[in-house]
């Protein structure tokens, strides 16, 4: 069927489809990590996932049961090397030796004085943020080479890339991930691996909510940003399957804000 400008409607549709694919999400059960669960089965693909908490995420594999989606998912703490191999075997066992998609957005941060944090603390952030990204992907690699090639989304974030009081150890895990994902983009791109990165601004999640009890907090945040308003996780959601489709398949190695315009504000 042609649509008037001489393209096959079958050939774009297919542009804009997951239909068929697989992909490993991880922190699936809140936030951004369930949107992008959701938004990736919205376009067809069948999702595994995981979190640390059992309960929370059988709750949420029955509630994408109920809705039709096609999630399967294993208890994993990406800051613990062996859980990491567990759960990318689960995903191969899952998806017959095969991977599409992998999506890093498991992390976590907090807001201290940097003179302050622990040796506990620096090694904590590092290994849930950092380590996890760079092993995951590692483990995904013979996945995709099974598959023909493959999409990697890394989630880092604004801290990575602006300078920011107290998030220093957050900032530093989130700049490294950014640039693995350029790392990643040209080693990979032999093998028909694309990797991309999301660098969100404040997002409503409950990762963000003790910062959105502080009415200062979200007066100055608001302010500095010209969409005037914090991101929701589904917008995020969004970035990360289009990364993913077909239509986005000549951008790699770029990491893409997603923060309602506050990084390139010069205002006062
Ligand atoms: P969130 O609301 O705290 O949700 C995090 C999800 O990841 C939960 O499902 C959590 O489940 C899981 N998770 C956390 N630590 C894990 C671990 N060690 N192993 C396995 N799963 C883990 O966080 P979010 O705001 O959606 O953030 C998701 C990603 O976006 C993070 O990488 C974060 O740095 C990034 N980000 C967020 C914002 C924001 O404003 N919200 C801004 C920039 C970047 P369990 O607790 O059960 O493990």
């Amino acid at each position: 069927m042609e649509n008037g400008n001489g393209n096959s409607l079958a050939i774009n549709g297919a542009q804009w489809s997951l239909a068929g694919k697989t992909a490993a999400v991880t922190g699936g059960t809140k936030g951004i990590g369930y949107a992008i669960v959701e938004e990736l089965c919205k376009f067809g693909a069948t999702v595994h996932t995981c979190a640390r908490k059992e309960a929370d995420l059988h709750k949420c594999l029955r509630e994408w049961e109920a809705k039709g989606f096609r999630v399967t998912g294993s208890t994993c703490d990406v800051s613990s090397p062996e859980d990491r191999e567990k759960f990318m075997a689960d995903a191969s066992s899952v998806f017959g030796g095969k991977l599409d998609i992998l999506v890093n957005n498991a992390g976590t941060g907090f807001v201290k004085p940097m003179a302050l944090i622990t040796p506990e603390e620096y090694k904590f952030m590092m290994s849930t943020n950092v380590d996890s990204t760079f092993h995951m992907s590692q483990l995904a690699y013979p996945l995709f080479k099974a598959s023909g090639g493959g999409a990697v989304v890394n989630n880092s974030s604004l801290a990575g890339i602006l300078g920011i009081d107290n998030l220093s150890i957050y900032g530093t895990t989130k700049a490294a991930v950014n640039q693995l994902t350029r790392n990643m983009a040209c080693e990979w791109a032999k093998d028909n691996i694309r990797t991309n990165c999301v660098a969100p601004g404040s997002i409503r999640t409950p990762l963000l909510e003790p910062l959105m009890a502080i009415p200062e907090f979200v007066s100055k945040e608001t302010y500095r940003i010209p969409l005037g308003r914090v991101g929701e996780a589904e917008e995020v959601a969004q970035l990360v399957a289009f990364l993913c489709l077909p239509a986005s398949r000549y951008i790699t190695g770029q990491v893409i804000s997603i923060d309602g315009g506050k990084s390139v504000n010069g205002n006062l």
